[in-house]
């Protein structure tokens, strides 16, 4: 064998074997030769969410479904403020009212999230409506900044308009959890159906979810403390499937040091669910009358 054949050997066979490893498939971690890495990202469709949550309680589809939607999680952790974050708060008080309403029994529960998982803004309420939820019910905690003193709990409603500058703020930052995270405004869609059948359906629940946010405000009278403007309707993306009655109940504010020690103690949370429990069994009870 010839040097210089020797030499392009050593040239060559390196050489083919990169290139018979690219013409294959494979990866090879070497600059400039490796093949591009893409990185794919799956996103749920808008308005299908991949994985619906699991129902429990009774398995008697008959009886009613109240869907319980801890705000936030995951990247974002919503209102903070003493050392607590609402999305660990409010998933407290979720998994308290699904314990209460299934030791209770005749009711059936599913939580939208039950660990520290994101939730896309608008999959929250499809859930409920793909699930066929009688009730649902997103929990929030607010903050104040530095306003310590202020604290209690409110209900909000659906609104076409927002019914004072408050709760159109208050509308504003919770619909921009999506906005500010993927830079896209995922929530506008609904806006777009807006034919006569589910206006009226949309106007009917609504005057439904007030019936329930009424039912809070009465049960809890003893128990929960309130904010003075305690009822309040909004222009909130959560709120908006046309079909399922729904409120946001802001459990109070972490910002409050009063608000989020009872938020987050075992006869707080019991509190609260034993209210809104009550709440929702005589909703359902009304409901099914009609
Ligand atoms: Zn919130």
């Amino acid at each position: 064998m010839s040097v210089r054949l020797q030499i392009w050997l050593i040239f060559l066979v390196p050489v083919a074997i990169v290139g018979a490893l690219v013409g294959l498939g494979w990866t090879i971690p070497i600059p400039h030769l490796g093949r591009d890495y893409v990185l794919k990202v799956m996103l749920p469709d808008a308005g299908s969410p991949v994985d619906l949550p699991e129902v429990l309680g009774p398995p008697d589809r008959s009886r009613p479904l109240v869907v319980i939607d801890p705000g936030h999680g995951g990247k974002d952790p919503g209102a903070s403020g003493g050392g607590y974050r609402e999305k660990d708060v409010v998933l407290g008080l979720a998994k308290a009212l699904r314990d209460e309403l299934l030791a209770e029994g005749g009711i059936r529960v599913a939580l939208t999230r039950d660990d520290d998982t994101f939730l896309v803004l608008e999959e929250r309420p499809e859930i409920a409506r793909r699930l066929d939820a009688d009730l649902f019910i997103s929990i929030h905690a607010d903050s104040a900044g530095e306003k310590g003193e202020i604290g209690g709990a409110s209900i909000y409603t659906l609104s076409s308009k927002a019914s004072s500058e408050a709760a159109a703020r208050f509308a504003e930052r919770e619909n921009s959890a999506d906005a500010q995270l993927n830079g896209v405004r995922l929530n506008g869609q609904s806006e777009e159906v807006s034919n006569i059948l589910v206006e009226l359906s949309q106007r009917r629940v609504q005057e439904t979810s007030d019936e329930f946010a009424g039912l809070i405000t009465r049960e809890g009278g003893g128990s929960l403390r309130f904010h003075p403007q305690a009822r309040r309707s909004a222009t909130l993306a959560v709120l908006r499937a046309p079909d399922v009655p729904a409120v946001l109940y802001e459990s109070g504010f972490i910002t409050n040091r009063e608000d989020a020690e009872r938020l987050v103690s075992q006869e707080g949370r019991e509190e609260f669910a034993e209210t809104m429990g009550r709440a929702i069994r005589i909703f359902f009870a009304r409901q099914s009358n009609q």
